[in-house]
């Protein structure tokens, strides 16, 4: 049987990826997300950035706006959020605004100012609101690191291999240059 996480890293994967790959090409970031059925890990729908259209349109939020534009779409307390990596102040309280209530990241706020060389999300909740960060646990969602709950399950060596695999495959993503606000 698949578990929970390993169906997340498919679904990134196989579902967000490729799309991403696609948004990268026109002059977009890495960064996407996924609502998945929160019973059956399916995908319901993928999104990644789009940043040549608007720039608040992040990875979540293009998310966001797909999954409210499918008719009949599931209700939010009834899916998981998948963002590929931790969500920024804005896209953390559109998620929350949105009635998701749990949420699941590949690469955390670390990863992003590093490896991803994106600062900005940090700059800007301690610029504007002094923290380091959203709460994992609060009265609007639960927010899980896929790496370290991964850690926790008995095949953590075979989901240690998947994530590196997926990071690998980040890693390989050129993104063209662009402006940021406050930089
Ligand atoms: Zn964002």
């Amino acid at each position: 049987m698949t578990t929970k996480i390993e169906s997340i890293l498919k679904a990134i994967k196989d579902d967000l990826i490729p799309l991403t790959k696609k948004g990268i090409e026109e002059g977009n970031h890495v960064f996407g997300g996924l609502v998945l059925d929160a019973k059956t890990f399916n995908t319901i729908v993928a999104g990644t950035n789009n940043r040549q259209m608007n720039p608040i349109f992040h990875g979540e939020i293009d998310t966001i706006l797909r999954f409210f534009s499918i008719k009949d779409h599931p209700d939010p307390s009834t899916c998981i959020f998948i963002a590929s990596h931790d969500p920024c102040s804005m896209c953390i309280s559109a998620i929350a605004w949105s009635g998701f209530k749990e949420i699941w990241v590949l690469f955390d706020y670390e990863d992003v100012a590093k490896e991803f060389e994106m600062p900005v999300d940090l700059t800007m909740y301690k610029e504007i609101y002094g923290v380091e960060g959203a709460k994992d646990n609060n009265a609007f969602f639960k927010k899980y690191s896929i790496r370290h709950e991964a850690e926790k399950e008995p095949d953590a060596k075979i989901l240690e291999e998947k994530i590196a695999e997926i990071k690998d495959i980040y890693s390989s993503l050129r993104v063209k240059d662009f402006s940021y606000p406050g930089m």
